[in-house]
């Protein structure tokens, strides 16, 4: 018979940390802290099968459950000696939900479970301290009332009902802290709740143990499919069919007077990374009251002074864990009476600054292996490192002037400088339009993740550095302070007040995530560490700290990684940041964005517009030095690099004047009329040039164009080989679909090469391939690679060719298409491997049958995008190229794909190390 049910407590657990898929991860950790011998009360997981099981039948359980539950509590009850339901020494247990991934807040606890009249009464009487038993109690209530029986408000701008009861009760009793109110008070509340309970639903309050435990299991098996865990699921790439476990644990109680409390915890500080401990905790408190943001909790420093012996006891299993482990770990705490307990652990969300901190100071430290460091930082995260910060002077300048609105928390480190507006849908709604939002809200929940996202900073009121708002920014990178206890902000009049001033929602402010800052109106930005000291070399390596664990991070990728990493650049000054961030060479330089540079767009004009071979050749003749000048600064600035530069590709009407006064003036130039001028022109328009005359037909029906551009390739290889600097030009025939077309132009490439050659006097290595990125070049890719001596996927259009989709014409379904999921990303964001990768997979075999030494590369968008690197080293490419600023972050995908060619040691150790890569 199938095991649905894991216990753990008394020192041992039937689970262990590598069984998050069966146990998710709550419970798979709660398992593992127990058999490392942490003080962790005892309980049982109910696996995730039994998720399964209840959507697959109907909303069903396995039959052997109930009998497996039943035994696991007698377990839990021989261990706690106490008994569930029982008034004389009665047990209470969490109901805690722990899906496989872990999802911040997107499922409910029910704490104190087993509380009805008769057991608080009896309670009341074993512990003698009737406040704690019914301040339980009325939490158990709310909790369960909330989460099983559904009165938790659904609009966001709702309050709890029950909030609304002890609002009114701290009112009548003229008191502010729920720690005010006494006994009474309390009895009161649970039984205003239950009234409150009986009326909106119609039922009593359910007084049976054992139904209240069924109850809860059943909503957190239900609450998998509400929406907005069906949101995050989307948005972190969490599959559906990964459901939850169940965690019942025994209860210990954070808030049975003044030797008790209750806390949460980083090993380490996740916003900056720093080695230090980190975390927040209340005194005579339980559960989430520490991120709540009710009371405002004190730093974990406080309890190092106030009782250093739980503190101790604290930090020692802050080092073991961090041993055991080897990483950065978020912990739960609770001490019951002067006794500490664990209640969670897991591998803690951090910054990117912070994953990068930690990741190469654990390297320093032997805990981790460079290959594990790789491993830990999503390529992506790097972005966070490239972003802009605040120019200092200028927020000098905004502080001076009295800009300076508010201080709170540095939850998310960053720049940010946006419009404010105070709801999650205006957030989004406003990004759609076009504008920069900063979302401010008192505090945030689950319900606003999707507008979080959409702004470009989050400013609360309330919550510590754990609350919602700071776990979820600091997951998706975004700047936020947090605990701005300043701000009155006014949700129905869309207004904050603050020092005296008030803030209307539309108007600009600036948030300095890093140090907490809130500022009035906009504050410039200026680049970051990496780029100060990479690009425009302001700054020195030396002092910059956050810059050299970058550059360590970039050292190990570049040892362990096997594809080459180019950049797509047109320009010398491109090319050069391209190089500062790693690049190897140009994977695409194109030709076409030169044509619009100083003094080229009017004889390309006259070019295209020419009638006759020889009027071409004139306006051709005059492009030529001005490309070969255009090559030799891209040569020059690559040194030495591969360069590869494709021949002409847009539909020529792209190059013409379109409206009157510019025609005329062309007209005039070349001296021929304005009628004749706009006729050519007209006669360019195409009704689809993304399939028009474009691509390598341009260079067959002009074969001088090639030409001319082949000459102004040598030509340039030519004069700065003989400077002593080496060129490795490689020519990129665009549009290719059938061999033929690819032998037309490479001839010219291949005679012109050797015509210079001769001119000069000297020899030169160079290359002529083709870009694949119509289907039939993938199809005959073993004809086309007789000639070719390199391909590189065109992933933009090939995207479009293959999936049959006009990039330019496409938002309007593509969007709905990935909500829908028919394309699980957005194919021309993310590579389409199943399509797309199965056509450049074809070409790559077919092609390297007839040539093995066929060099293959990418040039998309797509080379910059992490899984589409991984996919292009999985199909055994040579190079991806991607923009300069993308470049860091493939050199890191492209370890990261090899690291998991060979898994690095010690790794299959680690919790979690096989679940897919997700955002963190
Ligand atoms: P979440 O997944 O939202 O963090 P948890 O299941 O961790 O939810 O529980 C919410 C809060 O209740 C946490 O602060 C946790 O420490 C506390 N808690 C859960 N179970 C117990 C328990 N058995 N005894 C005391 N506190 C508990
Ligand atoms: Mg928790
Ligand atoms: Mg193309």
């Amino acid at each position: 018979m199938k095991k649905y049910v894991y216990f753990f407590g008394r020192g041992r657990a039937e689970g262990k940390a590598e069984m998050k898929a069966l146990l998710g991860g709550k419970g798979a950790n709660l398992a593992e802290m127990t058999n490392i011998s942490l003080p962790v009360p005892a309980g049982f997981t109910i696996s995730t099968e039994v998720c399964t099981h209840y959507y697959a039948n109907k909303r069903s359980y396995p039959r052997s459950l109930a009998g497996e539950v039943k035994a696991a509590l007698k377990k839990v009850e021989l261990g706690m000696k106490a008994k569930f339901g029982d008034p004389k020494n009665p047990l209470l247990v969490s109901v805690r939900s722990g899906a496989r991934a872990s999802m911040p807040g997107m499922m409910d606890t029910i704490l104190n479970l087993g509380l009805n009249d008769v057991v608080a009464a009896g309670l009341v009487k074993r512990t003698g301290n009737p406040r704690f038993v019914y301040d339980s109690y009325r939490r158990f209530v709310q909790m369960y009332g909330d989460v099983v029986l559904g009165l938790k408000p659904v609009h966001k701008d709702e309050i709890d009902p029950f909030e609304l009861i002890i609002e009114a009760k701290k009112k009548q009793r003229g008191v502010h802290l729920d720690t005010d109110l006494s006994a009474e008070d309390m009895v009161d509340l649970v039984g205003l709740f239950k009234k409150a309970i009986k009326e909106k639903t119609g039922h009593d309050f359910p007084e049976d143990p054992m139904a209240q435990l069924w109850g809860a299991l059943s909503a957190v098996f239900g609450s998998w499919m509400n929406d907005r865990a069906i949101a995050y699921r989307r948005m972190y790439d969490i599959p559906e069919w990964w459901g939850p476990a169940v965690n019942v644990q025994s209860m210990v109680f954070g808030n049975m007077g003044e030797t008790s409390g209750t806390g949460v915890a980083f090993t380490r500080d996740a916003a900056t990374g720093a080695n230090e401990f980190y975390g927040e905790y209340l005194m005579n408190a339980q559960g989430e009251d520490v991120v709540a943001g009710i009371r405002t909790p004190l730093p974990i420093s406080e309890l190092a002074v106030k009782n250093p012996v739980i503190y101790k006891q604290l930090n020692k299993i802050r080092l073991t864990l961090e041993k055991h482990y080897r990483d950065m770990m978020d912990i739960e705490f609770t001490i019951q009476d002067g006794t500490l307990y664990m209640l969670q652990c897991r591998v803690g969300k951090r910054t990117a600054f912070a994953a990068i901190k930690i990741a190469v100071d654990m390297v320093g430290e032997k805990l981790i292996s460079d290959k594990e460091a790789l491993q830990r930082i999503e390529p992506d995260q790097l972005n966070q490192l490239l972003r802009p910060v605040f120019d200092l002077k200028e927020k000098e300048i905004a502080v001076k002037s009295g800009r300076l609105l508010a201080k709170g928390l540095n939850a998310g480190p960053g720049a940010a400088t946006g419009r404010v507006v105070f709801n999650a849908p205006d957030a989004e709604a406003w990004k759609k339009k076009g504008e920069l939002v900063v979302l401010t809200r008192i505090e945030t929940s689950p319900e606003d993740i999707k507008g979080m996202d959409a702004a470009e900073g989050i400013l609360t009121a309330r919550g510590g550095m754990t609350s919602h708002a700071a776990l979820v920014a600091r997951q998706m990178g975004k700047v936020c302070v947090a605990g701005c206890s300043e701000l009155e902000i006014d949700y129905a009049t869309h207004t904050m007040r603050v020092r005296g001033k008030v803030v209307r929602e539309g108007d600009w402010i600036s948030l300095d995530g890093t140090t907490g800052e809130v500022l009035e109106g906009k504050v410039a930005t200026k680049p970051s560490e990496v780029l100060q000291v990479l690009i425009d070399k302001t700054l020195d390596a030396k002092d910059a700290p956050v810059y050299q664990q970058y550059a360590r991070i970039m050292g190990w990728a570049d040892r362990y990684r096997r594809l080459k990493i180019r950049t797509n650049a047109d320009q010398p000054d491109q090319s050069l940041n391209a190089v500062a961030f790693g690049a190897e060479g140009i994977g695409l330089c194109r030709t076409e964005h030169m044509f619009f540079g100083e003094g080229k767009i009017g004889p390309m004009r006259e070019m295209i517009l020419a009638d006759t071979v020889d009027a071409r050749k004139a306006a051709l003749a005059r492009l030529l030095p001005l490309q070969r000048k255009d090559f030799e600064g891209i040569f020059e600035a690559m040194d030495g690099r591969p360069v590869t530069i494709r021949t002409i590709d847009p539909p020529l009407h792209e190059f013409v004047p379109h409206e009157e006064p510019a025609q005329r003036q062309l007209a005039k130039q070349m001296g021929i009329s304005y009628e004749k001028v706009h006729q050519r022109v007209e006669g360019l328009h195409e009704f689809n040039p993304m399939l028009g005359f474009r691509g390598c037909r341009l260079g067959i029906i002009f074969p001088e164009i090639t030409e001319m551009q082949s000459r102004a390739i040598f030509e340039a290889a030519a004069n700065i080989q003989a400077r002593g600097i080496k060129v490795e030009p490689e020519i990129m025939i665009p549009l290719v679909g059938n061999v033929k077309e690819l032998a037309d132009q490479a001839g010219i490439v291949r005679r012109v090469a050797a015509e210079v050659m001769k001119e000069k006097g000297t020899k030169f290595k160079y290359l002529v391939g083709t870009m694949i990125e119509v289907p039939r070049g993938a199809l005959t890719a073993d004809e086309i690679a007789t000639v070719a001596e390199f391909f590189s996927f065109g992933t933009n259009d090939l995207t479009q060719t293959t999936l049959g989709v006009s990039r330019d014409d496409a938002a309007r379904f593509l969007i709905p298409y990935v909500e829908k999921e028919i394309y699980p990303k957005d194919p021309f964001e993310v590579l389409d491997q199943v399509g797309v990768g199965q056509l450049m997979k074809m070409a790559i075999d077919k092609g390297r049958g007839v040539n093995p030494d066929l060099k293959v590369g990418i040039c998309g968008e797509h080379g910059g995008e992490p899984s589409s690197v991984e996919f292009c080293h999985r199909i055994n490419q040579n190079y991806v190229s991607c923009s300069p600023f993308r470049v860091p972050i493939a050199r890191l995908a492209a370890a990261r794909a090899a690291l998991a060619d060979a898994p690095a040691k010690g790794s299959k150790k680690r919790a979690g190390k096989k679940a897919p890569r997700r955002k963190r």
